[in-house]
């Protein structure tokens, strides 16, 4: 399949992604523009009475490089797939749907009463933003990833766990190829929050996923068994954990899998982020779980503004 081919098809499958959870939703979807070029872009901004969505072929061949050299090194990430007849063009499909929901989920949380556009892993052209719209950004960002990955994975069910670990690694891997973008910008600054704290966000949201309905509804019954916790951390969560790791090795970025940290220490992070409770945050280790920690007033701080949240 041609890049091209690639991103209308990613295109179409997150439009309907979007339709089937949210209902009609024509208001939202933006006009689609696809450019030619090696650059890594992702760009959503206003135009006229809608939005423009511009992505690059060079988004989807980096997507596609990265995937072709996981299934090379297949070897490494062979547990995911063993049991899947997943190839390196369904995983690229994924990380950019996922991709392309994050986008739409900029429009649909309002963000643009703050911000006038959203580049992936490229300086915004709306001049030169004071800290606090700064972290702001990192901050509409997460709330952003936050949409896509509970769209993307849907409702916590006993019989999709497989399907979970593949959609967790395919949104991690985009994750990793936005700060292997980001780095590029160097001294301007990042315009994206690490991808081990879009990464802690992320499995945090999969540990918590058993628990979601029991909570929606506030029926205690419906909270799996122990067994089924347990199982599903062994099962799932934990390793997902190592499957990023082991992506950030193949993707040659060490740095991500240094900032996740050690499996001990990540998981003592998401224990401590789930209380809410600032006075702990000193107490976290890995570099994710210390710059989630720093965006998260923030985020309560825009909270009234914008009523977008990126936890749960
Ligand atoms: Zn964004």
């Amino acid at each position: 399949m041609s890049s091209i081919q690639q991103l209308n098809l990613a295109f179409s499958n997150a439009v309907n992604q979007f339709e089937k959870t949210t209902g009609d939703c024509r208001t939202i979807i933006p006009r689609y523009v696809c450019s030619k070029t090696t650059d890594f872009v992702a760009t959503i901004e206003p135009k006229g009475n809608g939005y423009v969505l511009s992505l690059s072929s060079g988004l989807a061949e980096k997507s596609s490089q990265l995937w072709a050299e996981v299934f090379t090194n297949v070897g490494l990430l062979e547990n995911v797939f063993a049991k899947a007849f997943l190839n390196a063009d369904q995983m690229t499909q994924a990380s950019l749907v996922w991709l392309i929901l994050h986008e739409f989920h900029h429009i649909d949380l309002k963000h643009f009463e703050l911000a006038r556009s959203f580049d992936v892993a490229q300086r915004s052209r709306a001049g030169s933003p004071q800290k606090f719209l700064n972290i702001s950004r990192l901050c509409l960002e997460m709330q952003a990833d936050h949409e896509a990955t509970e769209m993307l994975l849907g409702a916590y069910s006993p019989d999709n766990w497989q399907d979970l670990r593949e959609k967790v690694l395919a949104i991690s891997g985009m994750m990793m190829l936005i700060e292997l973008e980001d780095s590029q910008n160097g001294a301007k600054g990042r315009t994206h929050p690490k991808a081990a704290t879009r990464i802690f966000q992320l499995l945090g949201h999969l540990a918590e996923m058993p628990l979601v309905q029991a909570q929606i509804i506030q029926d205690a019954s419906l909270i799996p068994s122990q067994d089924e916790l347990q199982a599903f951390a062994h099962d799932v969560t934990i390793p997902c954990f190592f499957d990023a790791i082991e992506l950030a090795q193949i993707a040659r970025a060490v740095s991500i899998a240094d900032d996740l940290g050690t499996l001990e220490d990540f998981f003592k992070d998401l224990e401590i982020a789930k209380l809410r409770d600032p006075s702990r945050y000193k107490g976290l280790k890995t570099q994710g779980a210390q710059e989630w920690a720093k965006l998260w007033p923030y985020n309560e701080a825009l909270k009234p503004i914008l009523g977008g949240d990126f936890d749960r």
